[in-house]
């Protein structure tokens, strides 16, 4: 992409109704815009972003065996009085009526939809287990929307679903989406931890929440240092298998939210110097729920026996537009953002610092088409702005890597390339600096 042609929106100015970090950098990068409070515009920079995310959720998901699909955001009221908790919701959800009158409300969840499908089509045990899941808007009228996309009202959510016929495969569904939450939060660079939770309005019986340590965290919480070092399931991990050791190796050190926290149990758990007090950000949580719907909603399935029972549930989501911010607040430093490779916009920014001088542009032309025609995602630099602005700006948007092109470098036939995280810089030849990125 050439930033000339391209549409980045660059704030100069701190917002001011920024409070956080990720928040401020994000209005200033151009990645989104608020249209409402904790609704926001998508803007191309930030998309790409969601759109890395959403990958690695949908890549590692399907890799656990489930299986995509794609529900509306508008829901009809009267499935929720079926499960019984449309009056239960409270004003966070966003009730609508249609010009008949219906009742509608825009989904803040997916339990009664997924179980009206699944009954509608699934009457044996044969047919078992099975996890659907889609990534789509949801919307909570969130009494504080705060912090930009970390508490948004309309935001974007993983959400799946997983159904059994008894307690044994029910337990292996919730293990299964367990390690792949593992794997997907790794994925992106973060330290995920499974910490024991609260149910909530969601309801259950077992439920983990998936944090990421960060001072500006909402929830408090209690863990086991040691539980920051455990080594995270592989790719050619064997869903099939039993996956009751990593779980045990992950549950058996003390990790909870404040909710549930139990000084006593925490003090006899873990050794002093191991004790950490920290704040987090909640990207997931997964819930075992049992027949909480499929009772009242009558989704019932016949077992070997032929006789009929309530399938077993549990709920699987993260907060796919909440882990863009939160990204940001486990990867920046004064200068801007610093994107993990895995997520970023743009994996390299070429900064062509005397654009019009024949040998720059030949220079930046010769390494980004080399860059675009091996696939890789690549920010060409090609504006009239001067180099300190260039580099603010490339550090600001936090690629992973910049490559400098000026005609200092190029008397000697040289570029240089630089690495965002650490700051490194090398002077190497221009074949030497595609030679890094293409193999
Ligand atoms: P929270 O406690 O932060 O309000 P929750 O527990 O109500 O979240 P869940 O029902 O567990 O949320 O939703 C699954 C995931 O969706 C959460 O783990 C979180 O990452 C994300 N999420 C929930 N609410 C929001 C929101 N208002 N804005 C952005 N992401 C959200
Ligand atoms: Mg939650």
């Amino acid at each position: 992409m050439r930033l000339s042609r391209y549409f980045l929106p660059i704030l100069r100015e701190t917002p001011k109704e920024a409070e956080i970090l990720s928040h401020r950098l994000m209005l200033r990068a151009g990645m989104i815009r608020q249209e409402a409070a904790g609704i926001y515009a998508w803007l191309p920079l930030g998309f790409r972003v969601l759109q890395k995310v959403t990958q690695i959720v949908r890549e590692e998901m399907d890799r656990a065996g489930a299986i995509e699909l794609l529900m509306p955001t508008l829901q009809l009221a009267d499935l929720w009085r079926e499960s019984g908790r449309y009056d239960a919701y409270g004003p966070e959800m966003l009730r609508i009526k249609d010009r008949h009158e219906r009742d509608l409300l825009y989904g803040p969840t997916n339990e009664d939809m997924i179980t009206e499908i699944f009954r509608a089509y699934v009457r044996s045990y044969k047919e078992l287990p099975k996890n659907l899941y889609h990534i789509q808007w949801k919307f909570r009228d969130e009494q504080r929307p705060r912090f930009g996309v970390m508490r948004g009202r309309e935001f974007l959510m993983k959400d799946a679903y997983s159904f059994d016929l008894d307690e044994a495969g029910a337990r292996r569904s919730y293990q299964r989406m367990f390690v792949a939450y593992l794997r997907i939060f790794a994925r992106m660079g973060l330290k995920a931890i499974p910490m024991r939770a609260e149910t909530g309005p969601i309801g259950g019986e077992l439920s983990h929440e998936f944090i990421i340590l960060a001072e500006t965290g909402e929830s408090g919480v209690y863990c086991n240092a040691d539980i920051l070092d455990l080594p995270i399931p592989a790719e050619d991990v064997d869903y099939d298998a039993d996956l009751e050791p990593v779980i045990k190796a992950w549950t058996s050190l003390y990790a909870a939210t404040d909710d549930v926290h139990d000084q006593a149990r925490f003090e006899r758990e873990t050794a002093p110097e191991k004790r950490l007090r920290k704040r987090g950000i909640e990207v997931g949580q997964v819930f075992y729920f049992g027949d909480k719907y499929s009772r009242p909603m009558h989704a019932v399935v016949a077992g070997p026996d032929g006789v009929e029972r309530p399938i077993l549930g549990g709920s699987y989501g993260v907060g796919v537009s909440r882990l863009v911010g939160a990204l940001i607040e486990a990867g920046h430093d004064e200068a801007g953002i610093i994107w993990p490779e895995s997520v970023a916009p743009f994996l390299i920014g070429i900064a062509n610092l005397k654009v019009g001088d024949p040998e720059s542009d030949a220079a930046s032309l010769k390494i980004y088409d080399a860059l675009k025609k091996a696939g890789i995602d690549v920010l060409y630099d090609d504006t009239d702005e001067r180099p300190g602005g260039k580099f603010a700006r490339l550090d600001l948007i936090g690629l992973p890597y910049q490559i400098i092109v000026g005609p200092k470098g190029l008397a000697e036939g040289k570029v240089e390339v630089k690495t965002r995280a650490s700051g490194a810089r090398d002077l190497i030849t221009l074949d030497d600096a595609i030679a890094r990125f293409v193999a």
